[in-house]
């Protein structure tokens, strides 16, 4: 039989750097691969699955979701995706949701309530949408024009026009921003993940609100990666003590299954109409029950456990031998060590521990329940991997 590896290499489009690893099962925070080695997960997918691999919960309901009803399309009624709306609004105070498949879906949605809204109520030039220099927002060809990562952009042009891009944490460059182009809306990341998991200043993120509260600019908050408790709180603006307009989320929603959710506030809830848009695996039965599962969960305790193991990570690693900072929120984390930040995850995978990368860094989205023994281990495998030199 060829290898998983040998068929991935000949049939699957080669969009991947794959490390060599064959992952076939798991519990948890540990995964097994397909000669039986174990490995402590510190990043869940990429921040998916929030509470860990086959999940008794999450497990239990998408398999009896699968049993039951796995889709009817959006021309019905179904329970999982009623009951996941109303948790998230009501968790958030947002109003309305719309469901869709991946972070850049819940992005274009964003996008085109902005637009809608902004067209509707000041003219058709007002179209532009103002996002960071370093952020990500997708790979559609609109969310690539939203991020602002030119490295993104080469040989995929034209992208969607209607972007501009404000450098994060600089209050005078959005201010000025915001008076030359004709805006339909500000489009944020509270912490760059992919951009090197940078925070965004509680100055900016303020200014931010306030110049789109004054200006009638829909203010998107991407809470892709950093939302459903990825930070310590339910979603990372709630840190910043500012009320979007508009909020998207997918990745760790789902637990494991493809999900994405535009959240709509009063403002602009009732922007969208029947025919405006639309999906159809949005708010997909089985992906919802699942995801249910991981909201009805993100109760206190579950944040608060969050926020200590993130001062558990960053009081073991901030100085630590070979790491010259550590940033991040919650259990999104990003370290800038000496040697390159590749070496660094391909020699813990050695030793049985499965980090990430962003930028020149690496990076850590552990699952939020992850054992505290098991993260110890993994953290004194990453101080230890860190603390070499080229030469040992
Ligand atoms: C991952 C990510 C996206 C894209 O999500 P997909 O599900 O891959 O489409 C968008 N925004 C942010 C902030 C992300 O981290």
């Amino acid at each position: 039989m060829d290898s998983i590896t040998s068929l991935d290499k000949q049939y699957v489009a080669g969009t991947y750097g794959r490390f060599p690893v064959e992952l076939v099962s798991g519990k948890g925070s540990i995964l097994k691969d397909a000669a039986g080695k174990e490995y402590i997960d510190m990043g869940s997918g990429i921040g998916v699955t929030s509470f860990g691999i086959a999940d008794d919960q999450w497990a239990t309901a998408v398999a009896n979701q699968a049993l039951t009803l796995q889709h009817t399309s959006n021309l019905y009624y179904t329970q999982p995706c009623a009951e996941l709306a109303q948790m998230l609004c009501q968790k958030t105070g947002m109003k309305k949701v719309f469901f869709s498949n991946s972070g850049a879906e819940a992005n274009e949605c964003a996008i085109k309530v902005a637009r809608k809204y902004s067209a509707q109520k000041k003219g058709s030039q007002y179209y532009t949408i103002i996002t960071l220099k370093n952020s990500f927002h997708g790979r559609t060809l609109t969310t690539l024009a939203a991020t602002g990562q030119d490295h993104f952009h080469e040989l995929f042009q034209p992208l969607t026009p209607g972007f501009a891009y404000a450098a994060a944490n600089d209050v005078d460059g959005l201010k000025k921003l915001v008076a030359e182009v004709s805006a339909a809306g500000i489009m944020i990341e509270c912490v760059q993940g992919e951009g090197g998991v940078q925070p965004l200043s509680q100055e900016f993120v303020s200014a931010a609100a306030k110049l789109a509260q004054e200006n009638d600019i829909p203010l998107i908050i991407d809470e892709v990666q950093t939302g459903n408790g990825r930070t310590g709180a339910l979603y990372c603006y709630m840190h910043f003590g500012i009320t979007p307009d508009i909020v998207s989320t997918a990745k760790g929603l789902g637990g494991g299954l493809p999900i994405g959710a535009t959240l709509m506030s009063e403002k602009v809830q009732d922007v969208l109409s029947a025919g405006d848009h639309g999906s159809t695996y949005g708010g997909n039965p089985v992906s919802c029950a699942g995801a249910c599962t991981v909201i009805r969960r993100m109760d206190e305790d579950c944040l608060s456990s969050v926020r200590e193991k993130s001062a558990y990570i960053f009081s073991a690693l901030s100085g630590a031998p070979g790491i010259k900072n550590v940033t991040g929120m919650g259990l999104m984390i990003g370290i800038e060590t000496e040697r390159p930040a590749k070496t660094i995850v391909s020699e813990c995978i050695e030793k049985g521990v499965l980090c990430l990368t962003a930028k020149t860094k690496v990076r850590l989205l552990p699952a939020l329940n992850i054992p505290m023994e098991q993260l110890e281990k993994a953290v004194s495998v990453i101080k230890e991997v860190c603390a070499k030199k080229e030469d040992d």
